[in-house]
């Protein structure tokens, strides 16, 4: 079957795995990638496949209701998985109102440009919204987030994701729009901005510069493998009932300071340093406001009902993606030049 699909944020971390699979795995079909090109979304992410006949990238914002209006009546796409955001807590506390506008509005003018599109014939058609775990709030020491826990988002980014989540839903019930949401926990491995923990702590050892730890390095997130992600996203794509949500995790639950323990050791290994010396790189700062404490998913639900399951133990991930950081130096010096400099010395100095 042939298919034609918007991926917004394509340029970005996830967005970028999820393109490279589907234009790999599916010929057939017609991809298109709707990015703004943020400091996020980067093109030299899909180098490998940018000459592909199936791949077509599109630079746009989801902001922008005309443009996005008349990009779905010119490409007549039959589905939508939605990936563009602004995705960085940090970010988020410092200016909340980017996030209302590409997290929600964006989110909103992708549904009516769907609802517009597909009106009268919403049963041929998809809209996927990729979202994260961090809507459900945070955890004590015990328990794990499920498709029915409650929404309790607690930072702006978390709150607009929320949000954008809640209208997806609202247009499946209201208009009867065919929609699916997942919600993911934290994704590691290549082409991740180094502001998240694990690449901006993989650039700052091999550049001899302090670790940022929030707190005391206490708070606990679940790790999962970015191409693991990209893979339950074209299984829930292709298979995940309607209206429903899934969760995806890793059942692999880290303490920020024991991740960047493992981190240091594997890259003293790997830069041939004295074992340990890393590790004296490790600076506490200043805690995250509102900083949640733990996250954890059950995935049981993905796992039982669409035979999904996280191909890679978190080591040898961790590895290859320290490999990765240090075998494209070009990726990183680009990324890092510029406006990250101004961002990183904002943030931490
Ligand atoms: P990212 O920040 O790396 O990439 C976001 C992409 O969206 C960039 O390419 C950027 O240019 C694009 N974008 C931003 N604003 C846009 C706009 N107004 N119009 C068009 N494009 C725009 O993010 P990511 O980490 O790859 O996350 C992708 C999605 O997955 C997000 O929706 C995020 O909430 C969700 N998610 C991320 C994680 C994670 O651990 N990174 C976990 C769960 C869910």
């Amino acid at each position: 079957m042939t298919k034609k699909i918007i991926i917004t944020g394509g340029a970005g971390f996830i967005g970028s795995h999820v393109v490279r699979l589907f234009v790999n795995t599916y010929p057939n079909y017609q991809i298109i990638n709707l990015d703004k090109l943020t400091y996020a979304g980067n093109l030299m992410n899909l180098k490998d496949i940018e000459d592909k006949p199936n791949y077509k990238f599109v630079k746009g914002d989801i902001t922008d209701a005309q443009f996005i209006d008349a990009l779905f009546q010119e490409e007549q796409p039959d589905s939508v998985i939605h990936l563009a955001a602004e995705s960085h807590v940090d970010r988020s506390i410092s200016n909340p109102l980017e996030f209302v506008m590409t997290n929600v509005i964006g989110t909103v003018n992708l549904l009516n440009a769907a609802k517009e599109l597909w009106k009268g014939n919403y049963e041929q058609h998809r809209f996927y919204h990729v979202s994260t775990d961090e809507v459900y709030g945070a955890l004590g020491e015990e328990g794990m987030f499920t498709e029915t826990t409650s929404y309790d988002p607690h930072s702006p980014y978390s709150a607009s994701k929320a949000s954008s989540d809640h209208f997806v839903r609202a247009y499946q019930d209201t208009y009867g729009l065919q929609t699916v949401i997942s919600n993911c926990s934290n994704n590691y491995g290549s082409h991740h901005f180094p502001e998240k923990l694990i690449p901006l702590a993989i650039n700052n050892i091999k550049n001899n510069l302090p670790i940022p730890i929030y707190g005391k390095g206490e708070n606990v997130r679940d790790w999962l493998w970015v191409e693991d992600h990209a893979r339950a996203i074209d299984i829930i794509f292709h298979e995940g009932k309607t209206g429903d949500t899934y969760n995806i995790g890793g059942h692999n639950e880290w303490t920020n300071i024991d991740l960047i323990h493992t981190l240091c050791n594997v890259l003293d290994k790997k830069l041939k340093r004295p074992e340990g010396s890393s590790k004296k790189l490790i600076t506490y700062v200043t805690d995250r406001a509102g900083h949640d404490l733990r996250y954890a998913i059950d995935a049981q639900k993905l796992e039982k009902e669409l035979g999904w399951t996280p191909s890679l133990q978190f080591e040898e991930g961790l590895e290859k993606t320290v490999d990765w950081y240090l075998n494209n130096e070009e990726w990183l010096e680009n990324v890092t030049s510029g406006q990250y400099k101004e961002y990183y010395e904002k943030q931490y100095n």
